[in-house]
């Protein structure tokens, strides 16, 4: 294995599950990719350096076969899932069932309800669809072409069933987590899809950082007989110790420059093809105290979206997507202090946040983030004690999976989402037999949920079983 990521992990406790070997080699100091927490301000200020909300860990088929409690792992769920605070003192807020959400949403209360209802009803059938390779038929059809009738529209679509600022703020909010303008389509479905998991598991948060999640795959692994070495960059395949089976936490753009010529030239055109999306610039706060939210939803939230109305988010990712950084970015902040004191010393508090920017840009875009923060939070800039920010260039230095500063593996355009990383029927393969890709590169795309490793590393055992390897 190369690379230890969430999916890099689950591939690897995959195989050595079934009896194989294992050693994974990561090129960073720690393993973990996307989750690691780190002191990035203050000393006893323990930050999430990358995924801090977890609802896809709650909701993932291979995150429920382990035993995290027995890793030491308990997931904290924000009775608020996230709030939207807009101008003047008021915040939309998602918190509950659907029809305790619904009560807060005024007009929109009955189709928040008829929108939602009947997929949060059939999320245990939709979710797993939604987890899976795409290319497979879905276990229950109709819930899940229920769902993606609605989620192939485009966010500006479905926003039309609304008529107030709270409930178009809430699914601008949660569309705007695909990066992509909200007139794409698809959008709608990252936004429902973000909806039902609030609705069922919540967005919880990882007592103590999400390096635990991490931490605890890397024991269960050394449980079985297999082994992480940090340290270790790979940069060819031939560096390689010999296995039967090889598997790439890494996104197509490396593995053209690992593969070193070996690759089939219309193989490295598909890969060259696939498209990473904008970067983030992330900011981490150490904080004299919880941030003063005029809204109250938005100081019980686990999560909070900023960036005022459809129409205003809407304008900042379409600016994102045209290469321009927006004066106002939409920004999303994790606070998990609201279930978890060990994140800080006491009565302090940590805060994570992130918004979109052109890919590889280098602009520094904390003064813009911390006007939003004041604008729903006057008083917030007097609590930083300190912080850290990194460019969408440096998040990529951190992780050369994040290209550009990017934070899915790859875009979530329809095209990438039906094929990725290139049109295969096992987009899991690759032209090289016996080596495979396992990263958010792959199906189901970008998150915490390690399932895009369990499907390749199913992949591979069925290909060993099969003796399709030499
Ligand atoms: C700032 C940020 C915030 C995020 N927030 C969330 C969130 O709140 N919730 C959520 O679900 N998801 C979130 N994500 C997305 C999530 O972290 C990723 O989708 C997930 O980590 C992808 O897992 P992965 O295993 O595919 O790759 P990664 O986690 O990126 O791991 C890849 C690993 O491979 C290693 N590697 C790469 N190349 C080599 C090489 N040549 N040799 C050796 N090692 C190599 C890297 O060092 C890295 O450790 C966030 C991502 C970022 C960057």
């Amino acid at each position: 294995m190369v690379g230890s990521g969430p999916n890099g992990l689950a591939a690897a406790l995959t195989l050595a599950r079934a009896g194989l070997a294992v050693q994974v080699l990561e090129g960073a100091q720690t393993p973990g990719g996307g989750c690691r927490t780190e002191e990035l301000t203050l000393p006893g200020f323990r930050h999430d350096a990358c995924s801090a909300v977890h609802p896809l860990v709650a909701a993932s088929p291979f995150f429920s076969g382990i035993n995290l409690a027995a890793g030491g792992v308990k997931l904290l769920t924000p009775e608020v899932a996230f709030a939207h605070p807009l101008d003047g003192g008021r915040a939309a807020a998602v918190a509950g069932s659907v029809a305790d959400t619904a009560r807060g949403l005024g007009a929109d209360s009955g189709a928040y309800r008829r929108l939602l209802e009947p997929l949060v009803r059939d999320a245990d059938r939709i979710l797993p669809a939604f987890l899976g390779p795409l290319r497979s038929v879905p276990a229950h059809p109709w819930p899940a072409a229920r769902f993606g009738l609605k989620g192939l529209q485009p966010a500006s679509w479905l926003a039309r069933r609304f008529a107030t600022d709270p409930a178009r703020a809430i699914l601008a909010g949660l569309s705007a987590h695909a990066s992509l303008p909200l007139d794409q389509p698809l959008t709608g479905a990252y936004g429902l899809m973000f909806a039902i998991v609030a609705h069922t598991v919540g967005w919880p948060v990882v007592e103590g950082g999400s390096g635990r999640l991490a931490e605890a795959l890397v024991a269960d692994l050394a449980a079985l007989g297999g082994q992480v070495v940090t340290g270790r960059w790979v940069s060819r395949l031939e560096d390689l110790p010999p296995a039967r089976v090889t598997l790439l936490d890494i996104t197509p753009r490396q593995f053209i420059d690992l593969a070193g010529g070996r690759l089939p030239p219309r193989y490295v055109r598909a890969l060259r093809r696939f498209g990473y999306g904008p970067g983030i610039c992330k900011v981490d706060w150490a904080l004299d105290g919880p941030v003063p939210w005029t809204a109250t939803a938005a100081r019980q939230a686990g999560t909070v979206h900023l960036g005022g109305t459809f129409a205003e988010i809407a304008r900042c990712e379409a600016d994102v997507a045209a290469g321009r950084h927006p004066d106002r970015p939409f920004c999303i902040l994790a606070q998990p202090g609201v279930v978890d004191p060990s994140r800080a010393p006491a009565r302090k508090h940590t805060l994570w946040g992130y918004c979109h920017v052109p890919a590889g840009s280098t602009v520094d875009m904390t003064d813009r983030i911390e006007a939003q923060i004041e604008r729903f939070a006057p008083g917030f800039r007097d609590l930083v004690l300190a912080r850290s920010t990194r460019t969408a260039a440096d998040v990529e230095r951190y992780n050369p999976n994040d290209v550009g500063g990017s934070l899915g593996g790859g875009s979530g355009t329809l095209r990438q989402m039906l094929f990725r990383p290139v049109i295969r029927w096992n987009q899991y393969r690759t032209a090289l037999p016996g080596v495979y890709l396992c990263s958010s590169s792959t199906p189901p795309g970008g998150g915490v949920h390690g399932m895009c490793g369990s499907w390749a590393a199913r992949t591979a055992l069925d290909d060993l079983a099969a003796g399709r390897r030499p």
